[in-house]
């Protein structure tokens, strides 16, 4: 390996690019180098992502290889050597017309021939079993999968990105690729950057929602198109517990999450004119507060800012234990030292959520203790695991 050459140059250090390094060289490429025009890893969107995962959705392609993901999830830990933070809280959606539930009806048929049997039709008292905190005005029923949930995608790319470096893999950040020269035959031969040139033998592409720009310095067209997405993110507040499943309204896309004590609500942003703009626009905010204080009357009044949840996000993890993982032994320590920590949190957890309950029960009239009442314990994993289990299979 020399300086101004690569066996692969890999463009892109977000999660798949940290992926695509790691796998190379799990398999024995030796000379592989990431670059990224980025200061640190995952400034693209994988930063700034809300860190959700799913296998239900609506094409057989996309539930197998969540499923394919969900496996890797499981085993990243001993493969790579770090905490992906995967945890199966569920995602619920809710519909609120008849062809919203269809759509979801046909989505789980599509599901359950794939492979993904765990995920059920669910009837408003379910739902609010499933979600108290999600008002049942207008919902007619909607669809549930216990083992989708939530990741921690910086932590995810990091585990990858250090097991990368460990087995001997560069990664160049600051420098952004400008120019892809091809020789006559067609073949990149190197990668321009602006401090330099980089002579190689193939170039990855991972360089996300900008892979179509990309493309383009190579004359290759890549049918790769920026999605605008906006996320407003509440103060720190009790009002809804971190294993809160995922809830989604389909109708509009709406949708809500807890991370780290705050509480994140996303809506599709339609026909943005500048897809890569990263500002969140206070138009959007008002509306997305009075769709969430409809939706969820908990969070009626819980300050929304509209910083953008990169700084959310990087702020949450350095307040978190962590430390680069340089060898197995040293990862298992730090994940042993998280475990700790999460369980002493858990209690703090168990209080909230407690309290959250009888907050909403007090709203309602009911009882302090209202899962004393119901039917079904709720939100233990084993409780779901037990209630969708497919009778007579
Ligand atoms: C607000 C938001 C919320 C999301 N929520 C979810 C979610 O809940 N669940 C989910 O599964 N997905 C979610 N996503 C999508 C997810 O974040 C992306 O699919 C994923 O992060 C893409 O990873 P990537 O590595 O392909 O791209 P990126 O993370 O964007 O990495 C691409 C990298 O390429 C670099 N780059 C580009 N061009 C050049 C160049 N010319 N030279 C050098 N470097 C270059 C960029 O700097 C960037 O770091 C969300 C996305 C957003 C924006």
């Amino acid at each position: 390996m020399r300086d101004g050459t690569a066996d692969v140059v890999v463009v892109g250090a977000g999660v798949i690019g940290a992926s695509v390094a790691w796998h190379l060289a799990a398999l024995g490429v030796r000379d592989v180098l990431v670059v990224d025009r980025g200061a640190a890893p995952g400034e693209g969107s994988t930063g700034r992502a809300t860190g959700g995962f799913r296998a239900q959705f609506g094409t057989s392609i996309n539930v197998r290889l969540s499923l394919l993901a969900r496996e890797k999830l499981r085993r990243f830990r001993d493969e790579v050597g770090a905490d992906p933070g995967y945890r199966a809280c569920g995602y619920l959606w809710l519909a609120r017309a008849p062809g919203e539930l269809d759509i979801l009806r046909t989505a789980q048929r599509v599901q359950h021939e794939a492979g993904l049997a765990e995920a059920r039709m669910v009837e408003p008292p379910r739902i609010a079993e499933l979600n108290p905190a999600a008002s049942l005005d207008g919902v007619i029923g909607g669809a549930f999968c216990p083992s989708d949930g939530f990741l921690r995608p910086l932590d995810l790319l990091r585990g990858y990105l250090d097991g990368a470096r460990r087995l001997g893999a560069r990664v160049r950040l600051g420098e952004e690729v400008t120019a892809l020269p091809r020789r006559p035959g067609g073949r990149i031969e190197k990668v321009r950057l602006a401090g330099g040139e980089i002579a190689c033998g193939t170039v990855v592409n991972a360089a996300g929602a900008w892979a179509g720009t990309l493309g383009r310095l190579a004359g290759v067209e890549v049918p790769v198109a920026p999605l605008r997405r906006q996320v407003a993110c509440t103060a720190p507040c009790p009002a809804l517990p971190e294993d809160m499943p995922m809830t989604l309204w389909p109708g509009d896309g709406f949708h809500l999450r807890v991370r780290d004590g705050r509480v994140l609500l996303l809506r599709p942003t339609k026909g943005a004119a500048d897809p890569f703009r990263a500002e969140v626009e206070d138009a959007w905010i008002d509306e997305v507060r009075s769709i969430a204080a409809d939706r969820v009357p908990a969070l009626a009044g819980v300050e929304l800012l509209g910083r953008p949840l990169r700084d959310v996000a990087r702020r949450a993890r350095a307040a978190r234990p962590r430390g680069r993982l340089r060898e197995p032994g040293a990862g298992e320590r730090l994940l042993r030292a998280r475990r700790h920590a999460r369980s002493r949190a858990g209690g703090a957890r168990g209080r909230a959520d407690r309290a959250w309950r009888a907050a909403l029960a007090r709203r309602a009239g009911a009882p302090a203790d209202p899962v004393r009442g119901r039917r079904a314990p709720r939100r233990s994993r084993a409780s779901l695991k037990s209630c969708f289990r497919p009778s007579g299979r």
